[in-house]
């Protein structure tokens, strides 16, 4: 068996998570509205989906394998009776993909249920596990959801075991947690939600209205997206190192956020993670990634006849890139849309099946053209050498000329995108030409990290910081504990 601290190598939480809270006599669908909002935010989590639901007295919790469709069901939904609930949906990973994974994690503690649901990586839960053993605790998974939700129950001595003090609780955790956490957490009559001081994952707050204008209550999602689903007003986004009660009295401040610009919210959200309809930073993603084309048109034109993206990501970047160069832009590829992302099968083969299996080139448009393709990211390449030979065998393209509107990958991230290990990143191991030649490209360039930030930046309100590590390597948390587990797996390779 496979020892527990084995899966701590590989980051593996980038998730979606929503909270709601509504006043009882609205007599709010809240288990309804928690199944659209997860269903606006499947692109965070396809591997599992539930939600937890309480009229302040029972909690009822669904949770499954699978996407937001399949895991709740009509008999599901009417099962799951509350005004204020929160749920999540679990990212896929080439790990441990099992049930007891599926968030929210629920506890009964002497202060009344708790229910957790998390999106992020914390880098330091293999310290703060061990710290809880030592307490006595005992675990049941490998998850650090479960170490957050433990910590909560069960929190260092305060001197007066008797009160609850959630909030004195989430503040401690704040104190000890590193890395990444957006949090949503429901105790028997508050929805709590948090961020960690880093601001590393996004988290935002809305207001919900019914049909005549009465304030219904509140909720918060991963993305804002997923507000404008539900048709609720994006209030704000839940500050770095904030904690946000919501409940009878409405939205209360327990923890004030701390300055953003000491923050380092993950630059890969506007690369590819978040939807283009998000806002984050106060910037629609799909404007910064338009902003990363023109930027890419800039640092790296190319001798072309036409440009197309891959879809969907890379698209507005893309359009952007055309609209610089003067170059005609054009469909190159048609996504099925229904086969699932490619990144979560789990082994190296099913994964090169499902990018023949995603795309056809439409060969109308790209005949003996000389054609430029614009991605968003190079992880493995997997994607990429397929691609080139689809557009080059199926497209009967001239020449193609790739180029992606991020720069090289060539760290893992062990704050809770799911990339790959180092040893699996292409840019990690060879240089942009032989990384050309591996993929088949007549030429291939990347963004360049500071290219990056200033398209990200753009006309930003407010000063804030980004974790670029996945390109530059420089770790806003201490991350030693990961490196040397991966030095010792390419070793024992
Ligand atoms: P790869 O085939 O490993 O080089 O992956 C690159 C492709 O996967 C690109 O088309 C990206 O749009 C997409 N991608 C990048 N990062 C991720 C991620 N964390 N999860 C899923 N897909 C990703």
């Amino acid at each position: 068996m496979r020892a527990l601290e084995d899966d701590f190598d590989r980051p593996k939480e980038e998730c979606g998570v929503v909270g709601f809270w509504t006043h009882p006599e609205m007599k709010a669908e809240v288990a309804r509205m928690a199944f659209f909002s997860l269903y606006a935010l499947q692109h965070r989590g396809q591997e599992s989906a539930g939600m937890a639901v309480s009229d302040g007295n029972l909690v009822t919790m669904h949770k499954g394998m699978g996407l937001v469709s399949q895991v709740f069901d009509e008999t599901a939904m009417t099962n799951l009776k509350g005004h204020f609930g929160i749920g999540h949906n679990r990212y896929s990973t080439t790990g441990d993909s099992h049930v007891r994974n599926a968030q929210p994690y629920h506890v009964s503690t002497l202060h009344g249920p708790l229910s957790v649901a998390h999106n992020g990586n914390v880098t330091n839960a293999a310290a703060l596990r061990k710290a809880l053993m030592e307490r006595g605790v005992g675990l049941m998974s490998t998850s650090d959801t479960e170490v957050i939700t433990q910590y909560l129950a069960a929190p260092v001595p305060f001197k007066d075991r008797t009160a609850p003090r959630w909030e004195q609780r989430l503040a401690q955790l704040l104190d000890v947690a590193e890395g990444a956490y957006s949090l949503v957490v429901m105790t028997r009559d508050c929805l709590y939600a948090m961020r960690d001081p880093l601001g590393m994952r996004p988290l935002c707050l809305g207001r919900l209205k019914n049909r005549d204008g009465k304030v219904m209550g509140w909720m918060v999602a991963s993305e804002s997206s997923a507000l404008l689903t539900l048709g609720a007003k994006h209030l704000r986004e839940v500050g770095p190192g904030e904690i946000i009660r919501i409940d009878k009295n409405g939205i209360t401040t327990v923890k004030p956020p701390v300055a953003e610009k000491s923050t380092a919210m993950c630059i890969f959200e506007h690369v590819y993670f978040a939807r283009p309809d998000s806002k984050i930073e106060g910037q629609t993603v799909q404007v910064v990634r338009q902003r990363m084309g023109t930027q890419l048109a800039k640092e790296a034109p190319a001798e072309a006849d036409v440009v197309f993206g891959v879809p969907d990501s890379s698209l507005p970047s893309a359009m952007a890139y055309a609209e610089a160069t003067g170059l005609p832009q054009t469909e190159g590829l048609i996504k099925n849309r229904y086969i699932g992302r490619t990144f979560i099968e789990p082994t190296q083969e099913m994964r090169e099946n499902k990018v023949r299996l995603k795309f056809n080139a439409l060969r109308e448009n790209l005949e003996g053209k000389r054609v430029v393709m614009i991605d968003d990211s190079i992880v493995r390449g997997t994607t990429m050498y397929q691609l080139v030979r689809l557009v080059r065998e199926a497209g009967k393209a001239k020449e193609v000329h790739v180029r992606i509107a991020s720069p090289p990958i060539n760290n893992p991230c062990y704050m809770g995108v799911d990339l790959a290990s180092r040893e699996h990143l292409m840019a990690a191991q060879m240089d942009v030409d032989a990384m050309c030649k591996a993929i088949g490209a007549d030429s291939l360039a990347f963004l360049s990290p500071e290219g990056l930030h200033k398209a990200v930046r753009g006309d930003e309100p407010k000063p804030c910081g980004h974790c670029d590590a996945c390109f530059t390597g420089n770790y806003p948390v201490d991350v030693s504990f990961f490196e040397e587990s991966d030095a010792k797996r390419q070793f024992e390779l």
